[in-house]
């Protein structure tokens, strides 16, 4: 850094640069007791200057990264790693405000001083903000905006992992199929906002009836499929036909009119050392075609 003054200028400047930084500057000794305590540590955390002054900087985080947070810093003062290594300088942050709440910042730490008088300094930006925005990308690309369920790469993604999964512990796992009966003619007959409305239905009774573990995703138009981790072909037919049932029975209510819908079901297992989709997909494709043919609103079992 190069200053074209004075040097007790300099100091001077920083200090109004720490005082109007909207940053949260927070300042320790060794001891780790808060000495400095900028405005922006106090819109940040809550407390007033004079409040964290003479402090722990523990009040400063939840309780649970405390200890871990006073062997990072002593780490970190004892010199044992890299304090110009940008990756280990600027961190991900759990901070606590004075009224319990937690929030994410990055904090960019520094080591000041020397031995005989060593400072820490931390600037804090909270990101939670970022954050909530980040999560709901990612939410808004693993998903089909019209039902929630997953969109037809997260399911592959997702399958495939679980698929590798069942293969190494040697786990049964099912797919099944799911196809809106004659939806042509649902949307022809009721517009298609209705069908929209049939859709998101469709996905609310399947997600309720299926287990947690359970994967539901919407492959594209009115195809849906669902991934049944722990479950062989028997099991996953008697989830098939309880699904089924509920459709089938299930009344929704728009505008003037009262509309049903039933779905063609088909099941298969996945076979011993398959990991991607494309084989059970393409037999519990088989399978709805065969329970199409056979006269809809019916489950179809694929046994290998
Ligand atoms: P089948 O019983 O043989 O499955 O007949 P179907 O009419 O359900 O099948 P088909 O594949 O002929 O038609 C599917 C219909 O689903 C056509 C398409 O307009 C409708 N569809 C696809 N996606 C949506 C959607 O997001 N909203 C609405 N309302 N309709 C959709
Ligand atoms: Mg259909
Ligand atoms: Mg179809």
């Amino acid at each position: 850094m190069i200053f074209g003054g004075k040097k007790s200028k300099l100091a001077q400047l920083c200090a109004e640069i720490v005082g109007q930084a909207e940053d949260a500057v927070v300042v320790i000794d060794s001891s780790h007791r808060i000495v400095l305590f900028n405005a922006g540590a106090e819109e940040m955390f809550g407390y007033t200057g004079k409040e964290a002054v003479g402090e722990r900087l523990d009040m400063l985080m939840p309780e649970r990264f405390q200890l871990q947070h006073d062997a990072m810093i002593d780490e970190f003062g004892a010199g044992s790693f890299d304090a110009k290594s940008s990756n280990r300088r600027n961190r991900q942050i759990y901070g606590r405000r004075k009224d319990g709440n937690e929030f994410v910042a990055s904090a960019q730490i520094m080591r000041l001083g020397d031995k005989t008088s060593r400072y820490y300094a931390a600037l804090f930006r909270d990101i939670s903000q970022n954050k909530r925005t980040e999560e709901e990308l990612l939410r808004l690309a693993a998903t089909d905006p019209l039902t929630g369920a997953y969109n037809r790469r997260e399911f592959t993604i997702m399958a495939e992992r679980e698929a590798l999964r069942s293969h190494r512990y040697h786990h049964p796992l099912s797919l099944m199929m799911l196809d809106l009966d004659h939806f042509k003619r649902l949307n022809d007959s009721f517009g298609h906002s209705a069908g929209d409305k049939v859709l998101q239905r469709f996905t609310t009774l399947c997600c309720n009836t299926l287990r947690n573990v359970d994967i539901f995703g919407r492959w594209g138009g009115e195809e849906f499929v669902a991934l049944l981790p722990e479950t062989d072909i028997e099991g996953a037919s008697i989830i098939a036909e309880r699904l089924r049932k509920i459709i089938s029975e299930n009344i929704l209510s728009y505008n003037d009119h009262k509309i049903t819908f039933t779905a063609s079901i088909g099941v298969a297992q996945y076979k011993d050392g398959e990991t991607t989709i494309d084989g059970p997909l393409g037999r519990t494709d088989s399978a709805v075609f065969d329970a199409k043919k056979a006269g809809r609103n019916r489950i179809s079992v694929f046994r290998n």
